[in-house]
């Protein structure tokens, strides 16, 4: 009943936070009102619809930048954990991002 509509409107919004991280990563300066204002608005869309978005696109938490390699992030890879780690440049954080296969972008 209700749930093909919750998916719908979940999808959605994950195609938004696409968009909105896309925006955020082309736009030259990560670090820009602009930039983390995109990232921001995708985390709310994301923490509202419980859609997790750090598998997609890894983004500082206190920056609210998106972490590009070689522009504002330094990555390493952890292979034995299975995980990748990008650092911000910035503030030092540091982002774990697993990279599993992906399950159809199921969120
Ligand atoms: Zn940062």
């Amino acid at each position: 009943m209700h749930e093909d509509t919750k998916r719908q409107v979940r999808s959605l919004a994950g195609e938004r936070i696409k968009v909105l991280l896309e925006l955020a990563k082309s736009y030259g300066d990560p670090y820009s009102d602009f930039a983390t204002g995109y990232v921001k608005l995708a985390r709310k869309i994301s923490s509202h619809y419980k859609i997790s978005i750090g598998n997609r696109t890894p983004y500082c938490k206190s920056c609210n930048c998106v972490l590009i390699p070689g522009k504002n992030a330094s990555v390493r890879v952890a292979s034995s954990k299975k995980f990748v780690v990008y650092k911000c440049e910035r503030c030092g954080a540091e982002v774990h991002v697993s990279y599993k296969k992906k399950s159809r972008d199921a969120a």
